[in-house]
């Protein structure tokens, strides 16, 4: 398949300023079809997740520069990405200020690399980690958040790729208006307008003609349908 050579796993970010069990994780997850990037800086880590996706990060609290934990901070205020922070030190106080900086999980060092990638697991299942949906030739990657049309990657904002992978996962059924909404944008205010204009911007991204949408169906006075066809 054309696609294969895209297809490696899960990226994950791994921010570890001693050499050896930085060289130890980027083998271990390596071995598991991850495909980590390894940083030794709390600085470099933030620049480069600005700037690329990333499905994890694994993150060591004693950082040289910008604390680990300032990092965990930094990095759950632009994304929900699950982070599991590193430490020497087994202190309640530290765990207890990790999580509270957002991380999902904590290992103390000496940890077994089993556990850590069985943790790791444990972590991309509950962000809901499954395969690829391919509906006609739309094919959408929930743990990668792209979506592929014949092939070629479309730019979605997280709210239009929420919505399409919403809409993806129901196909041929009604989805209401208001479910829509509060499954995208919880409990914010937010009229239904502004669903009709995400909904025409994904058209725009992903119709051939989307004033004749073939995939996001209108069902009037109800909400959309995703039909399965190509
Ligand atoms: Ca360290």
């Amino acid at each position: 398949m054309r696609e294969q050579a895209r297809m490696t796993g899960e990226r994950i970010l791994v921010v570890e300023d001693e050499e050896n069990l930085s060289r130890a994780l980027d083998y271990n997850l390596r071995q598991e079809g991850w495909e980590p990037v390894c940083v030794s800086l709390g600085e470099d880590a933030l620049s480069l997740f600005k700037e690329s996706h990333f499905d994890l990060v694994i993150l060591d609290i004693m950082l040289p520069g910008l604390s680990g934990l300032e990092v965990c901070k930094r990095i759950r205020s632009l994304s929900d990405v699950p982070i599991i922070l590193l430490t020497a030190r087994s202190l309640e106080e530290d765990k207890v200020h990790g999580l509270d900086s957002g991380a999902d999980d904590y290992m103390t060092k000496p940890f077994s690399l089993a556990e850590l990638k069985a943790r790791i697991r444990a972590q991309l299942r509950r962000r809901g980690y499954k395969g690829k949906l391919v509906r006609g030739e739309i094919e959408i990657d929930p743990s990668r958040l792209t979506v592929l049309k014949k092939g070629t990657p479309l730019s979605l904002s997280r709210k239009e790729f929420q919505l399409l992978l919403e809409l993806a996962s129901h196909p041929g059924e009604v989805l209401n208006a208001n479910r829509l909404l509060s499954k995208i944008w919880g409990d914010s205010i937010i009229d239904e307008k502004t669903l009709q204009v995400h909904i025409r911007w994904l058209r725009e991204k992903i119709e051939d003609d989307p004033s004749n949408p073939k995939y996001i169906k209108t069902v009037r006075g109800v909400g959309y349908k995703f039909e399965d066809q190509a």
